[in-house]
């Protein structure tokens, strides 16, 4: 009770939750009705992709309060996409008219391997960055705390507090973009593996003798069945003569073809479009099987830019998975699309700043004083 009494006190200071009245019982002294108060503080949450950088502001309940989204220009040096993260973090902190001392931090989501003490990012294939320092220059421009994730956690930290994860133990999200990542929690927690490298579903073996992926070994997933990959094998594909209404779609410019080029055709019945869309989830439903039969996630939600695709992509990863588990193991496996919209990594990063906060029950004053 006391215990109790010192953490209540505490959040009651920090104006975390507020007094509704009184409860009703039928003996003794009626007890105090408390209620979470979402709109007091709020947290900065940044989602840095290949092509866009988003950052948001919003309050505890994910209310979004201001966004910016800025190209990232990936070809420009790690300094020019840090600067452009730095400008579209202040312009999101002062446009929103937050008072500082409200902010409780900034979350940042990231692909590829980090080492998050450091701040650091170990190898991003998909930004061709190894071993670049995030924390420290953004920590430079802002007294704030920092917390920086792959990109795929963020996302099942989103749908953790805010989707399709409340109130699930274990569940899988799985990123289907320009490339393939993963993020696994479990018990309620994220599951990081021993020096917090895990998730790399993208880089799974699928093809031993298949093409050779940006991380350097060959016929990872994600070189057989990402985005990108999607584009090449339709460009290969239109090169060897095939007949096809994604020409038409992209004016002929084989350099404009993109995974959504390829779907759209795909659902008008092209037949080369079948057969690259065909193919790609059939490899990526045999890593979701994979997974499926070794952990029985129960619930895999697809994120990402491939699920503009919508139920067509769904619908058929989850009969490909369905082929592919085991008897018994795969029945309670269900294939989702993610319904938090384009804002689910900025959110989840946000939110890991959400969960500190609670995790420190009877300690914020050491989160606050700052
Ligand atoms: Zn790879």
């Amino acid at each position: 009770m006391p215990t109790i009494m010192k953490i209540i006190d505490e959040l009651m200071n920090y104006e975390l939750i507020k007094v509704t009245g009184k409860g009703e019982i039928n003996r003794g002294k009626p007890p105090q009705m408390l209620e979470f108060v979402s709109n007091n503080h709020f947290v900065v949450g940044v989602d840095v992709g290949t092509t866009f950088i988003s950052t948001i502001i919003m309050d505890l309940s994910a209310r979004i309060l201001c966004r910016q989204v800025l190209p990232t220009m990936v070809e420009q040096t790690p300094d020019e996409v840090i600067d452009r993260i730095i400008e579209s973090l202040h312009f999101v902190i002062s446009n929103s008219d937050v008072e500082k001392s409200r902010i409780l931090g900034i979350g940042i989501g990231m692909p590829g391997i980090l080492d998050n003490e450091a701040g650091t990012i170990l190898f991003s294939p998909d930004f061709a960055w190894e071993n670049i320092g995030l924390l420290e220059p953004i920590s430079k421009e802002f007294s704030l705390p920092i917390i920086i994730e792959n990109v795929t956690r963020a996302m099942a930290m989103g749908e953790k507090w805010f989707g399709e994860g409340r109130g699930l133990e274990t569940f899988m999200c799985i990123n289907l973009g320009f490339g393939i990542g993963s993020a696994i929690v479990i018990d309620g927690e994220l599951y990081r593996g021993v020096s917090g490298k895990s998730g790399e579903l993208g880089h799974m073996t699928i093809g031993r003798d298949g093409p050779l992926c940006k991380c350097g070994n060959y016929g990872c997933l994600e070189a057989l069945s990402s985005a990108s990959a999607m584009s090449n094998s339709a460009r290969v594909l239109i090169k060897s003569g095939r007949k096809t209404q994604i020409l038409e779609a992209v004016n002929r410019d084989l350099d404009k073809i993109e995974a959504k080029t390829i779907f759209n055709a795909a659902k008008d019945g092209d037949p080369l479009a079948l057969e690259v869309v065909t193919q790609a989830i059939e490899y990526i439903g045999i890593a979701i099987a994979n997974m499926t039969n070794v952990l029985e996630p129960g619930l895999i939600i697809l994120e990402g830019g491939m699920t503009k695709a919508g139920d067509f992509l769904s619908v058929k990863l989850q009969e490909v998975v369905d082929r592919h588990t085991m008897r018994y193991v795969g029945s309670h496996t269900r294939v989702i699309l993610t319904r938090m919209g384009e804002n689910v990594a900025a959110i989840g990063a946000a939110s890991f700043l959400i969960k500190r906060l609670f995790e420190h029950g009877g300690n914020a004053d050491e989160l606050f004083s700052r």
